[in-house]
């Protein structure tokens, strides 16, 4: 046992050139090293793949990792040949003579790891391939695969669980990132893990800063953010094609690095706007959900959704793409009544049973809850994943700039008498229209100028009502109905509000908030003036060696480890081993020229 944990520790400290485990890498290396199963929750970033590849240099044979990721798979066994570990690949997007190759390198012993896509189970060669192997662990990543309930299920991934029989008696470890109760239980059932160990890390991202505001007109929100993130890489989700190409477009007038990713492009420049993107020091994809599955890259410095995400689990998942390396990141959120209404049409027009859709419509509803919430944007984020009793993070916009809320109870009737007098027919513009006393032609022609509602609600700013009209709308009082445009429609609980049985507090919505504060790129504030020139010498020289083997410059050396070079100014290998990152395979490679860097800046 111990002396297990003994190897594991050198093992860490040799190939990763990393010092201690993060919580939790002990244990879960430790069970499965034990010849038992294990389930892993931990958030996106936090060091889920060494789990396996550790356990996977001390066990004899081969360790088998299913991982959906195809695209990536490359990028994977790449980054290991860096840490000189033999690691190969078979997915069906390969050639046969790929394919010939990671076969040979099976057999000759040469690959420690080796990926396979789940669609291969269902391929009759694997099951003798991976029975004539010696494997010894099964690693099954993006495990929440398997859950109907998830937001990724993967048909494929249910086929999981024939390993069992393949392969009796090997340890598996399952890992997700993503995993409420629901999740959690199925991943068990579906791969038939055996009393596994179930650690659970927890899912806080204490650098990832949220801001989540209404959507005004323009795109001054969106450039005003920018603005401040010059030069860095980050991702802007939209909910269309359409508005993907639009704002890529929009963004490049600009002056930005900025691509479109959708389902609908070629595979071809999808891959390579991919790649670009793992390499790049400035650049921000503009996609649909299509992207970013599996995309590991450490320095994305923020997330945007200018449109409403699906559910929070979703949000977390895509938000968690920021900030992998520790560092100050931006998750900012637009939203708007438009979006809900989007969502719902979609919802409603999918073929999706009912019990399903009820399902989407309530995670939806969790969502606005959560972006009208005038608390802490974090504390209802972790509850969600089941890690309570945070305090409020100090780290979002609603603990920087409190909103202040006002009893909405009398507005909220005006809103709803509105509603039920002009026929429930109409959708939130209209309505609003009416209660501010708008002289449109239609309300005139529908005779609603008439109405003892109209114009009761001159005096509040339309975003208010618009607000008013999402709150309802979450807590279940209006329904906008899909089939009709988004009419509004009353249900039964209105009567409560009417009554006056119960109040209704909403925030404010907040139109004059004061501009996010400037947070500088982090690693570059920590670079004194004197210390620019080894910097910047140092990151040349990693995109040259990046360069010349055509793989990403973080899987050379992550920005953490050069600034800790130009803190410590190694001297001889001897130190520049002790710096976190540099493990001795890595030494082996680039010690000579990072030596030389250093040398050739001296210290002023
Ligand atoms: P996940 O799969 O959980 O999203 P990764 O396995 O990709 O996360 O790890 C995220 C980053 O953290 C990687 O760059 C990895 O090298 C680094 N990392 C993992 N474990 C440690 C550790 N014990 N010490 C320092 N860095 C680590
Ligand atoms: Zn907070």
């Amino acid at each position: 046992m111990s002396a297990n944990n003994d190897a594991a520790l050198a093992c860490l400290r040799e190939v990763f050139g990393y010092e201690h485990f993060r919580p939790l890498q002990a244990e879960a290396i430790a069970q499965v090293m034990q010849g038992g199963d294990a389930l892993l929750l931990m958030p996106t970033g936090g060091g889920k793949s060494l789990c396996y590849q550790v356990p996977a240099l001390l066990l004899p044979g081969v360790t088998l990792v299913v991982s959906p990721l195809i695209a990536l798979m490359q990028d994977q066994v790449d980054a290991l040949a860096q840490l000189g570990v033999g690691a190969g690949f078979l997915n069906s997007m390969q050639t046969d003579k790929e394919q010939a190759a990671t076969l040979h390198a099976l057999r000759t012993g040469s690959i420690k790891l080796l990926y396979l896509a789940p669609e291969r189970l269902s391929a009759p060669s694997t099951r003798s391939l991976l029975q004539s192997l010696h494997v010894s662990l099964v690693a099954i990543d993006e495990a929440h695969c398997v859950s109907q309930w998830g937001h990724d299920f993967r048909p494929d991934y249910r086929n999981l669980g024939v390993l069992t029989g393949w392969l009796p008696g090997v340890p598996r470890i399952a890992l997700t990132a993503t995993a409420t109760r629901q999740t959690r239980q199925d991943i068990v059932v579906a791969l038939d893990l055996a009393a596994p160990r179930v650690l659970v890390g927890s899912f806080d991202r204490p650098n990832i800063h949220y801001t989540v505001s209404g959507k005004r007109p323009g795109n001054t929100q969106l450039t005003g953010f920018l603005a401040q993130r010059v030069k860095q890489c980050g991702i802007i989700y939209c909910l269309s094609r359409k508005k993907v190409e639009a704002t890529a477009e929009n963004l490049r007038g600009l002056g930005f690095n900025a691509r479109p990713y959708h389902a609908g492009l070629d595979r071809e420049l999808r891959m390579r706007t991919q790649r670009e993107f793992l390499a790049a020091d400035a650049m921000i994809v503009v996609a649909t959900i299509a992207f970013g599955m599996g995309i590991d890259k450490p320095d994305v410095r923020f997330v945007v959704h200018l449109d409403l995400p699906k559910s929070v689990e979703a949000y977390y998942q895509e938000t968690g793409r920021a900030g992998r390396d520790g560092e100050p990141a931006s998750a900012m959120m637009l939203y708007g009544l438009q979006d809900v209404v989007r969502l719902q049409q979609m919802m409603a027009q999918s073929s999706a049973d009912d019990d399903y859709k009820r399902i989407e419509q309530d995670k939806l509803n969790a969502l606005l809850g959560w972006c009208e919430s005038a608390q802490c944007r974090r504390q209802p984020l972790l509850a969600y994943f089941d890690d309570v009793g945070a305090e409020p993070c100090g780290n979002c916009d609603n603990c920087e700039l409190p909103p202040e809320t006002w009893d909405a109870t009398q507005d909220a009737q005006k809103l709803l008498s509105c509603i039920y007098r002009t026929g429930q027919r109409f959708g939130a513009a209209y309505v609003i229209d009416v209660l501010r006393g708008s002289q449109q032609s239609r309300i005139v022609d529908n005779g609603h100028d008439s109405l003892s509602v109209f114009g009761i609600g001159a005096d509040t700013d339309v975003r208010v009502w618009r607000s008013l009209v999402r709150r309802l709308l979450v807590e279940g009082y209006l329904f906008a109905d899909p089939e009709r445009y988004g009419a509004l429609t009353m249900r039964a609980s209105c009567k409560l509000l009417l009554r006056g049985q119960t109040t209704l507090f909403a925030r404010k919505d907040l139109q004059a908030r004061a501009a996010p504060r400037r947070r500088p790129s982090a690693v570059d504030s920590r670079i004194a003036p004197h210390e620019r020139d080894l910097w910047d010498a140092l990151r040349a020289r990693r995109t040259a060696l990046a360069q010349r083997q055509g793989i990403a410059p973080f899987m050379i050396f992550h920005d953490a480890t050069l600034l800790e070079i130009v803190k410590q100014r190694p001297q001889s290998e001897a130190q520049l081993l002790e710096i976190s990152g540099v493990g001795q395979s890595k030494l082996d490679r680039y010690g000579d020229d990072i030596l030389s860097v250093v040398r050739s800046c001296a210290a002023d």
